[in-house]
């Protein structure tokens, strides 16, 4: 799979506007805003804004890792595909949003970076309620990388709770749009906090297993490995562990998962931009296996950090 998101020029980079450096606490990153290339600090939006407040937005978001982006092709995809179904448009084409993307990281001089675009519905000028009324607003920011697990919770597994809550239905929102509907899911880490854990799982309608706050979630059972097949994300991170396994032999299936058979597994980990693959090691305060992290989770977050510095998988970021 071959990914062509290079720059193929070399235009100088375009300046930061610095109208005013507020101090406070903003992750060093910038943002594209309104046609301009801005401190995180400078980046705000509107209050009459649908994504703010409605909810009604669609994001992506892609990392960086070692001065490469990793599998921006699938990322670009899954955005234009959200748009399309929320019928949004934005003045910028596939080759436009990723010279953004490029020129966000660039501009913020990290090697190792969380890569966010997003679309809002945003306002209408008269503050109609009609949705048609109103003016898409695309943005892109680059921050420093970040991830669900920090050092000590990859090395020894996370604390997972599941939690009671239900994640909303794709009869509602079409989980393969990437929303920011996260009322389910926050919910549930509130209910994980309160049990002393790291963080949540959240069912889906049937009361099987669906997915975390930014992460999908995989069981290996002799062998096997299987990851919720309805109501959640298609994670790229979850993508990639089939691609893995493909590569590796190894079988690999979206199928229900139940509480039951997470529980019983011999390994589970979550999978996340945000993190890659994680180990989980405990769920509701009991052990998984012997709770220690199995060698098919390990194996794969090998190999998946490997494909960082593959072509095939990456592309370099072209710094000045
Ligand atoms: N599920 C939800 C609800 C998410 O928000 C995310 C990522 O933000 C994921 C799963 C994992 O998706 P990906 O691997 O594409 O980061």
């Amino acid at each position: 799979m071959s990914q062509t998101m290079a720059r193929q020029d070399a235009k100088p980079l375009p300046t930061v506007s610095d109208r005013h450096i507020d101090p406070h606490s903003y992750p060093d990153g910038i943002a594209f805003l309104d046609g301009q290339y801005l401190p995180m600090s400078q980046a705000k939006v509107s209050v009459l804004d649908w994504g703010f407040l409605h909810s009604d937005a669609t994001y992506d978001t892609v990392h960086v890792w070692n001065g490469r982006f990793f599998r921006l092709d699938l990322h670009l995809d899954r955005f234009f595909g959200g748009l399309e179904k929320l019928r949004m448009t934005i003045p910028f084409d596939r080759q436009g949003v990723t010279e953004i993307l490029h020129n966000c990281v660039a501009l913020s001089g990290h090697r190792a970076a969380y890569v966010e675009m997003l679309c809002t519905r945003g306002a209408s000028p008269t503050f109609s309620r009609d949705p048609r009324q109103a003016v898409n607003r695309f943005m892109a920011f680059a921050v420093p990388f970040g991830s669900v697990a920090n050092a000590e919770q990859l090395q020894r597994g996370l604390r997972v709770a599941i939690s009671d809550k239900v994640r909303i239905p794709p009869a509602s929102i079409d989980p393969a749009i990437k929303n920011y509907h996260w009322l389910d899911l926050v919910r549930g880490l509130y209910d994980a906090y309160d049990r002393g854990a790291e963080t949540a799982l959240v069912l889906d309608f049937n009361g099987n297993v669906a997915e975390g706050p930014g992460f999908n979630v995989f069981c290996v059972k002799d062998g096997e490995l299987s990851t919720p097949a309805i109501g959640v994300l298609p994670g790229i991170t979850r993508r990639t562990v089939f691609d893995l396994c493909a590569e590796e032999g190894l079988a690999a299936a979206p199928a229900d998962v139940s509480v039951a058979a997470l529980r019983e597994a011999d390994e589970v980990f979550i999978t996340s931009t945000a993190g890659g693959i994680m180990p989980v090691t405990e769920i509701d305060g009991a052990r998984i296996a012997n709770g220690e992290v199995g060698p098919v989770t390990s194996r794969l977050m090998a190999l998946y950090w490997r494909k960082h510095d593959d072509p095939a998988w990456s592309s370099p970021v072209q710094y000045p």
